[in-house]
């Protein structure tokens, strides 16, 4: 037989491509190249090089780095995907095996999809999952692919496949006489991503305290992360490590040495802090706005709910203004460099306007003298006057 199709002839198991043939995919051993690819690419030392946006990237990304046909071809055994998900999970928080003990926010959120308060990172068992049913979708739609070695599924296959029918029984797929319609997208079209999406918010559940931060294209990711860490009430305040069971010498916050420090005193109302943001307002035109709270300085667009350009830059301020106040109150903590509010001021200045001019459209730049002056002139006047958006 093989001679007659002009291969030749070989035993099983053998690998093809990396992946082991003929041996069962049940079995962990068979996934061990998979593991140290996610080993090698998820490195302890990579991860202490970037930042947490660089490392989102990557995890989102480590499955098109590496052979998707694992993915695509076989169930991945429920160990395995444990085991990937924790080498992912440890390198998002920084690769070090000290910052194992501090889970700050769970991982089954940190998957979930951005509607639902997550990173949209997604898990590996609903790519898994999604990338065989595409298979399946194919089957269905694609007649003349090339199906006839296809059969029945029997033993484990067959459990897998009651497990999956139960968990997507929410989604309908009509059997339309000429097609068959994937109502997960508007286009009736397969996609593994709307597949995934809703994998994870079934398995991983949804989160619901209406915490939701409005996605911001002028800021980099890891000012996004901070932003949704901010939500989360997950940053590190004295408070929140108090509540964590950790033995501090005390919750008073290191600027004032006054008040209890929680998140929304570190960030926002704290003296040493609240004339950063008098001076911010004034410097955005907002003289008769006020921000007291998390919401106003992350959630709200007071001012500029009419003009969503303007609503995204005044936010995009916010947040950039909020990173470099807690980045400065870290470097006071933890390297007793002196607290300048003069200073943070010009530096969320100088900062925003890098970040920002950045990601804008560079045919109508964003003028430092003018974002110095007065930023709101980007937002204000007509739309055919300024470019950016
Ligand atoms: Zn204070």
């Amino acid at each position: 037989m093989a001679s007659y199709i002009n291969c030749s002839a070989g035993s099983t198991p053998f690998t093809y491509l990396g992946l082991p043939i003929g041996v069962p995919t049940s079995h962990a051993s068979s996934w061990q190249p998979i593991v140290e690819k996610f080993d090698k690419r998820l490195s302890d030392w990579v991860a202490r090089s970037i930042s947490f946006g660089g490392r989102l990237t990557i995890i989102k990304s480590i499955l098109s780095s590496i052979p998707l046909y694992y993915f695509s071809l076989f169930h991945a055994p429920a160990a395995i995907l444990k085991v990937l998900e924790s080498k992912r999970r440890k390198f998002f928080w920084g690769g070090s095996s000290n910052d194992n003990k501090i889970n700050w926010i769970k991982w089954d959120q940190i998957i979930l999809p951005y509607e639902n308060e997550g990173l949209n990172v997604g898990s590996l068992f609903a790519k898994n999952i999604s990338l065989l049913c595409k298979w399946w979708w194919r089957f269905k739609n694609e007649h003349n692919a090339l199906w006839d070695w296809t059969r029945a599924p029997s033993g484990r296959a067959l459990d897998e496949l009651k497990e999956l029918t139960n968990l997507i029984s929410s989604v309908s797929i009509s059997d339309h006489p000429d097609s068959w319609k994937f109502s997960l997208d508007a286009s009736g079209i397969f996609t593994t991503s709307s597949l995934s999406n809703l994998i994870n918010t079934l398995k991983y559940g949804v989160h619901s305290r209406n915490l939701l931060i409005p996605r911001n294209k002028y800021v980099p990711q890891r000012v996004f992360i901070f932003a949704w860490r901010v939500i989360q009430l997950k940053i590190l305040v004295r408070s929140e490590l108090d509540k964590k069971g950790l033995d501090l010498h005390t919750v008073l916050c290191p600027l004032c040495d006054h008040h209890i420090e929680t998140i929304e005193h570190a960030l926002i109302n704290c003296p040493n802090v609240s004339s950063i943001w008098t001076q911010l307002l004034d410097w955005w035109n907002q003289n008769n706005a006020t921000i007291s709270d998390i919401n106003g300085a992350f959630i709200s667009d007071q001012g500029f709910s009419h003009n969503s350009v303007g609503s995204s830059l005044w936010q995009a301020t916010k947040w950039i203004a909020c990173y470099i106040i807690w980045k400065h109150r870290n470097l006071k903590v933890f390297s007793n460099k002196m607290w300048n509010p003069a200073m943070l001021l010009s530096e969320i200045q100088s900062q925003s306007f890098s970040w920002i001019s950045n990601r804008s459209r560079k045919k109508n730049p964003i003028e430092w003298n003018q974002w110095l002056l007065n930023p709101s002139y980007y937002v204000a006047s007509p739309p055919n006057r300024m470019g950016i958006g």
